[in-house]
């Protein structure tokens, strides 16, 4: 077994997955697994979620590796343009796409595609990132219709900016308008990430679009996932490699920046920046060590981190350390370190192995 390690329990995936479709009983999930399913392994991933509608990805690239590795769902790519030739491939992969800029449209009108091309026009209803504006529209979605490249009916989707806001009146001013624009056609509607799934049910629509709930991590800042009945899928493990005595007014690490209160035993653990651990991580940001959390003092180097054991001598070299997961949540280390638990699962490097059970 590897020192450091990405345990990923698919046990809890499915779990998580069933926990999502009961809070959204009426609609289809859209399993968002982009990024390496948030650091999870795609292909792993989508081969453990045979009972979704469809996958979303971000890149054409993520897309063709899931084809490749034989998962014949829908996937929905969310963003992107397109460069030559990318059209001809997504008609050729079944890859369906997010419609959101008039490049594309030009694209899609221009192309010659041996199939019709399923898309979902996205409509910015205040995340200005992509989408059409609500008064584009109407005339975007009458020339796609228009257009013997478009397979009918369209698809329409938007995204929350703060849905993991509950008293935030902007997600329901953006189902409004939504609501508003979207009444032409009879294509699928989808609008909810983890957090509208769980606190907005009034936009679920057709499909809802987990993310980061199916990967027991919860995408509110007062609730974890535990309240919302998830499970974590990562556990991020390592290793003791070294137990030291240590002196009050001793320093550790770069920079010297900590330094003892009192007589202790530093841990040294096999986890450092180089691995994706966050180099700012502060000092008391929360390890899990035969059973108890114990804090990180010292800078984070690139290939170890270490922590105030205390002199509680139950310690020894080789024993697992757990950075976040089971025993220790993602979004309470995220909060610590000033970051969200998204950047943590994502941002692992590939010295991590996954390993999965
Ligand atoms: N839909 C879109 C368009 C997204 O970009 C994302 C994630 O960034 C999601 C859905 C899933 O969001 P979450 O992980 O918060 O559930």
């Amino acid at each position: 077994m590897d020192t450091i390690r990405a345990v990923i329990n698919l046990k809890a995936l499915q779990h998580n997955f069933q926990v999502l479709q009961k809070t959204a009983p009426q609609s289809q999930i859209i399993a968002v697994i982009k990024a390496n399913a948030y650091g999870h392994g795609m292909v792993k991933v989508a081969q453990k979620l045979q009972h979704v509608h469809a996958f979303a990805v971000a890149r054409l690239s993520e897309a063709l590796i899931l084809r490749s590795a034989g998962i014949k769902h829908p996937i929905i790519l969310l963003g992107g343009f397109f460069k030559d030739g990318d059209l001809a491939t997504l008609s050729a992969a079944d890859l369906q796409c997010v419609v959101h800029s008039q490049e594309q449209v030009a694209a899609i009108m221009q192309a010659k595609l041996p199939n019709p091309l399923k898309i979902w026009l996205k409509l910015d209803t205040g995340m200005h990132r992509l989408g059409f504006h609500p008064e584009q529209f109407d005339a975007v979605y009458k020339r796609l219709e228009g257009s013997i490249n478009v397979q009918k009916p369209i698809n329409f989707l938007t995204h929350f900016h703060s849905a993991e806001e509950v008293n935030n009146n902007a997600t329901a001013q953006q189902l409004s308008l939504f609501k508003q624009y979207i009444q032409a056609g009879s294509g699928l509607k989808s609008l909810a990430n983890s957090a509208a799934v769980f606190a907005w049910p009034e936009t679920h629509f057709d499909a809802v679009r987990p993310g980061i709930a199916l990967y027991g991590i919860s995408p509110f800042a007062d609730r974890l996932a535990k309240d919302l009945q998830l499970r974590p899928v990562m556990t991020l493990k390592s290793s003791l490699i070294a137990i030291r005595d240590h002196k009050a007014r001793e320093s550790v690490g770069y920079g010297a920046h900590w330094t003892a209160q009192n007589d202790t035993q530093l841990g040294v653990v096999a986890m450092g920046y180089g691995d994706g651990y966050p180099r700012l991580a502060p000092e008391g940001t929360p390890v899990l060590v035969n059973g108890r959390i114990v804090p990180i003092v010292g800078r984070i180097s690139m290939d170890m981190l270490t922590i105030d054991l205390g002199l509680m001598n139950q310690d020894k070299v080789g024993d697992d350390v757990t950075l976040w997961g089971e025993g220790l949540p993602a979004e309470i280390v995220a909060q610590k370190i000033g970051t969200i638990a998204y950047e943590l699962v994502t941002k692992l490097t590939s010295r991590v192995t996954l390993h999965y059970q």
